[in-house]
Parts: C-alpha cells; sequence; structure tokens
C-alpha cells in the first residue's frame, strides 16, 4: 500500500476506535513502519487545523472522490510537511489544482488567530480557544416580537448595531458592545462570545431565545409553512419545536414527543413562555407511535433530533481530549436507536420532509445512519442539498453524504452539529422544495403530493 493511503487507512482506524495509532501502524501492510507512524502522528497533531482548511478551501466539495482522511494527509503534506514524497503521484495535480486556495485558507487562518508560524497554530489551548470564540446567538421569537424591535431595545441599553454581518469574518471580529444579524439565518442576532443575556427581561419574557446557530438550521431546513402538520419525534427540551411553532406561524399542528417526563415539563414551561399554542405534546416513545394513526394522517414533515453522545457540544468539547469521547459500547447502542427511528420516522405515509439531526461528531450516529436508512428505503428517499455556501459537508463515506452538513467552532463558529434533509423521490416538480429553499432561504409553500389512488 503507498505511504499516503496507509496513513488515511490508520488514522481512520484510529477515529473509529479500532486501535491506537502504533498498533494499527504496525498492524498495517507498510513496509517503512517509521515513515508512516511520523506521518500518521503529524497529521493527527494538525487535524483541527487541517479540517479548519479543507473546509474553508471547499476540498471536499469539489474533489468527490477524495476521502477525508486521505485528504488531511495530503493538504499536511502539501501544506505543512515535507512536500509529496517519491513525486505525489496521482494526487499531485489534484492538489496542485487547489494548492492556492488552500494556502491562502492557512494564511487566513493564522492571521485571524494572530500567529506566524504553523506550529503556533498548535497552542495547547486552541480548541478551547476556537470554543469559547463561539458567538453568543439570538433567535428572535417572531410569535412575540419582530428583529427591528429586538434590535431597537439593544440599542436602547448602549449596543452598538451592525446592520447584517456578510461573513464569519465578520461574526469573529465582534467586540464590546456590538451586534449583527447573522449573514445566513434570518432572525438570528449575534453577539460577542462572552456576552450573558441569560437575565435579559427579553430572554425572560420569551422575546428571543438562546440557541446556537447550528441548532437552528433543523427548523429553518424543515420549513414547515403556516397551517402544516409536522411530528417532533423527540422534542424536549424544545427549542426547537418553538423556533418550528414560530415559522408556521402558530398556525397547524405540531406533534411532540418525548419519553422522558421531567424534560417535557420544562418544555411545557418554555413553551408557554415562547407564546407557542399549535403545539401537542406527549409523553411517549416515538417508536410506538403508529404511523398509520388518523390524526397523523396529514404530517407531511418531521424533524427528529434524537438522543445522541452529544460529543459536537461545546461543553464536552472543552472537557479533556477524549473526556467527552463516547465508548464504542455506548456509540454501538445510539446508533441502534438513532437508525430504527429514522426508519420509523420514514415510515409515515405522508411524510414529504424530514430532517435527521444530532449534536454529535462522529460518523456512526450520522452519515452511517443516513446513509443505512437510505439504503433500507430504495428509491423511495433522497438526501436534498441544501446551503450550497456552508463551508462544513457531510463525510464523504457515500455518494451523496456532502450534501448533508457539519458543522464545529473551527468551521462555522458554532456548536459541534450534523444535518441531513431527506425528501421523498416522488414529489412531482422538477426543483424540490428545500433545494429551492437553499439559496435565499425564503419559506415555502407545502411540498405537493401526487394524487393518491
Ligand atoms: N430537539 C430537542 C431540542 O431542540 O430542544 C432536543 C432533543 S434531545 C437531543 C433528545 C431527546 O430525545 C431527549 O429529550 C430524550 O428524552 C428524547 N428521547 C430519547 N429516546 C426517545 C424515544 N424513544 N422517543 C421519544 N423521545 C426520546
Amino acid at each position: 500500500m503507498a505511504l499516503y493511503a496507509a496513513a488515511a487507512s490508520v488514522l481512520a482506524g484510529v477515529e473509529n476506535r479500532q486501535g491506537s495509532i502504533k498498533g494499527l501502524v504496525y498492524s498495517s501492510s507498510f513496509q517503512n513502519v517509521k515513515q508512516l507512524y511520523a506521518l500518521v502522528c503529524e497529521t493527527q497533531r494538525y487535524s483541527a487545523v487541517l479540517d479548519a482548511v479543507i473546509a474553508s478551501a471547499g476540498l471536499l466539495r469539489s474533489e468527490k472522490k477524495l476521502r477525508p482522511h486521505l485528504a488531511k494527509v495530503l493538504v499536511y503534506e502539501l501544506l505543512l510537511g515535507k512536500g509529496f514524497r517519491g513525486g505525489g503521484g496521482r494526487w499531485k495535480p489534484l492538489l496542485g489544482r487547489h494548492q492556492a486556495r488552500l494556502k491562502a485558507e492557512l494564511a487566513r487562518l493564522k492571521v485571524h488567530r494572530g500567529v506566524s508560524r504553523n506550529e503556533d497554530l498548535l497552542d495547547v489551548g486552541t480548541k478551547s480557544e476556537s470554543v469559547s470564540q463561539v458567538p453568543r446567538f439570538v433567535r428572535v421569537n417572531t410569535l412575540k416580537t419582530c428583529s427591528d424591535d429586538v434590535v431597537d431595545y439593544f440599542k436602547r441599553q448602549g449596543f452598538s448595531y451592525q446592520g447584517r454581518a456578510s461573513s464569519l469574518d465578520d461574526l469573529r471580529a465582534l467586540k464590546g458592545k456590538h451586534f449583527l444579524l447573522d449573514p445566513l439565518l434570518p432572525e438570528l442576532l449575534v453577539f460577542p462570545a462572552q456576552t450573558d443575556l441569560h437575565e435579559h427581561p427579553l430572554y425572560r419574557a420569551g422575546h428571543f431565545i438562546l440557541q446556537d446557530k447550528a441548532s437552528c438550521l433543523p427548523a429553518m431546513l424543515l420549513a414547515p409553512p403556516p397551517g402544516s402538520h409536522v411530528i417532533d419525534a423527540c422534542a424536549a427540551p424544545g427549542n426547537k419545536t418553538s423556533h418550528l411553532a414560530a415559522l408556521m406561524k402558530n398556525q397547524g399542528k405540531i406533534f411532540a414527543f418525548d419519553l422522558d417526563a421531567k424534560r417535557l415539563a420544562f418544555m411545557a414551561t418554555l413553551l408557554a413562555r415562547a407564546g407557542v399554542s399549535c403545539c401537542e405534546l406527549a409523553e411517549k416513545d416515538f417508536l410506538a407511535v403508529s404511523p398509520s394513526d388518523p390524526r397523523y394522517r396529514q404530517v407531511h414533515y418531521i424533524l427528529l433530533d434524537p438522543s445522541c453522545s452529544g460529543s459536537g457540544m461545546l461543553t464536552r468539547q472543552l472537557e479533556e481530549p477524549g473526556a467527552g469521547t463516547p465508548s464504542k459500547e455506548r456509540l454501538c447502542a445510539l446508533a441502534g436507536f438513532q437508525q430504527r427511528a429514522l426508519c420509523h420516522a420514514l415510515s409515515f405515509p405522508s411524510l414529504q420532509r424530514l430532517v435527521y439531526s444530532t449534536c454529535s461528531l462522529c460518523q456512526e450516529e450520522n452519515e452511517e445512519v443516513v446513509r443505512d436508512a437510505l439504503q433500507q428505503n430504495p428509491g423511495a428517499f433522497r438526501l436534498v442539498p441544501v446551503l450550497p455556501s456552508w463551508p462544513h459537508r457531510g463525510l464523504g463515506t457515500f455518494p451523496g453524504a456532502e450534501h448533508c452538513l457539519r458543522a464545529s467552532p473551527e468551521t462555522t463558529l458554532t456548536g459541534g452539529f450534523f444535518i441531513a434533509v431527506i425528501e421523498r423521490v416522488e414529489v412531482p416538480s422538477s426543483v424540490s422544495q428545500a433545494e429551492a429553499l437553499a439559496p435565499d432561504l425564503t419559506p415555502s409553500p407545502a411540498p405537493k403530493r401526487k394524487k393518491r389512488r
């Protein structure tokens, strides 16, 4: 096996917890173990930097056949290592096409972190630094107020409004009492990271919700129009439910399920505070909700945000490296449930569009769950290519996985997140509603159904 392929395979094995770097290097068939070991260790050391550069350069989006681990090794060699050893073979021209952009993104990262040497990007605090730089996102609750009124309130309190941001760099540069409108999401205000608004009167009155930007994407991408019937399968504590209700202008019906009575009680309080009136809460196992129940006959939209390892949560990422990493057994149990829940959701007969999301970074809970569910329903559903400008895409583990979205502090200035938008294939119009949403995010009308015979 060639050096780069061997290094990529070891990196993938480490990520999938198949063994340590040393163990996997020695059990590989690559002869020069010393060379392989050094390359893997160095690539791994710069992993977060490489992820950020690859994502912002859009490398995996342009080179669909390039697997993420191999990309990481090659970009390490190109930007940080010794250059392509032995000429680089067929990878050299491929990477050559992206060389200028990759170099520019690395330079930008250094400017942003205020460092001049590559090694300085490796500060022990880098991870926690990027986590602590995630801004404070404020979702205006349109059931109770509007962005203009909230902006005016903050201005009267001495904050300075800078208008709509044009890029993530504007968000990164936020300081002091300045705030912005997010460049992508309507009704999402952005404040500097350390801004604490938990005691703010508008928060206490439910006029805004403190919700990470990545966690606002599922409801926005599901985009149920007013009047629709929606299932929120694993709903508590209900931030996404209240977002759905706001998008639906409290018209229609949200059937919200959760197993946990305490979380549901908390959710009921939050929904009341947010002025949500179109939601029916039920303490129920979603897997036991019957798709043939006539109450769900008109359910065209499902949001599935199941229990997950939470490995992308900012608080977990701040812990000791590895402390928040789930064991293989736990991952397997979680993925099993997620898989069953997704297949169950896809069995609702009137379903047109579904959003699957987790706050996990693990491939087993994300791309693999989606891939398996699609394989179990061959030809019936497809992944919708949403938000083409979003820089961090699904890991290229199966064809179409790049249509999924990933999020992280380094690449999108948010918590770690995964989102897949799935749509029934029989939608008659040539362009799907969710795709139509992608460039401008205008809420769409309900998808048209084929007439049932
Ligand atoms: N969507 C929520 C929000 O945005 O606030 C967060 C959901 S949380 C990630 C997952 C939820 O799924 C937990 O509240 C958990 O109690 C619930 N859950 C786990 N298994 C379930 C099941 N079989 N049926 C319904 N809810 C379940």
